[in-house]
């Protein structure tokens, strides 16, 4: 079997070691006899998202969202019909809030976001920085994920909209209401780098299963000896919730 995972905009969104998300899925796949297609686009680039199975978009300052915005808008009616029919999409912090409504920055100029997600984003007077634990919710029990933030944009989400999860230490979307990320349909995302997935195999085990159910197959994953990433998991979530 194999699974086509997209890394879009690769030389403008890839911030804190993104690419290492990229580098997960692929190895995770790999040690379980999947085979990972792994393309990559960036502006003016051809892109089928009908036949994607995850798409990635990594972070980026304001110039690199203000570089792409254009090509990304020529998208939108795609990527939002893949969207709509279960496309697998992992999205951090600049790529994330392009998903949404706007991004107003400190100027007061706002980058026009694809609207796909009822979410937009203002800049703060402040960056929120530094490492976070958010607590959420994957096959009825509460796990933690594991991540670090940089980002001046303050998030909100629509009525309805739901978050990832909720902010156990760090900022989050705002940091005003615990809120982290967002969940539509089988897109994620949130503001953590880190990069998130090699820090949280769980969640990738997640992302993974739900582009394999939505190609029919629902075997679960074959379980993989995950001792030393859960040591590490363990390790930040002690220092930072102690
Ligand atoms: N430019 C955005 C912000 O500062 C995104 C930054 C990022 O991707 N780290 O809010």
């Amino acid at each position: 079997m194999e699974l086509n995972i997209c890394h879009l905009y690769p030389d403008l969104l890839d911030l804190y070691g993104d690419r290492g998300n990229i580098l997960a899925l692929a190895a995770r796949c790999r040690w379980r006899g999947i085979e990972p297609v792994i393309q990559q686009a960036s502006l003016g680039e051809a892109l089928d998202f009908m036949r994607m199975d995850i798409l990635f978009l990594g972070g980026g300052s304001d110039r690199e969202q203000g570089l792409l915005v254009q090509d990304l808008m020529r998208r939108e009616k795609e990527l939002r019909s893949a969207i709509e029919n279960g496309l697998v999409v992992l999205s951090i912090c600049g790529g994330y809030q392009m998903l949404g409504r706007y991004y107003q920055m400190a100027s007061g100029e706002k980058i026009q976001g694809l609207g796909i997600i009822d979410i937009w984003t203002v800049a703060g007077a402040k960056r929120l920085i530094g490492n976070v634990v958010v607590e959420i919710e994957i096959d009825k029990s509460f796990r933690t994920l594991v991540g670090f933030e940089n980002h001046s944009g303050k998030t909100y989400l629509g009525e309805g909209i739901r978050p990832l999860g909720k902010v156990l230490f760090g900022h989050g979307n705002n940091g005003d209401n615990r809120e982290e990320g967002v969940h539509y349909r089988n897109v994620f995302g949130t503001y953590m780098h880190g990069p998130l997935l090699p820090k949280n195999p769980l969640f990738t085990d997640m992302l993974l299963e739900l582009a394999m159910l939505r190609r029919g197959s629902n075997t679960r994953l074959k379980e993989l000896d995950d001792r030393l990433e859960e040591l590490a998991h363990k390790a930040m979530v002690k220092r930072l919730l102690k």
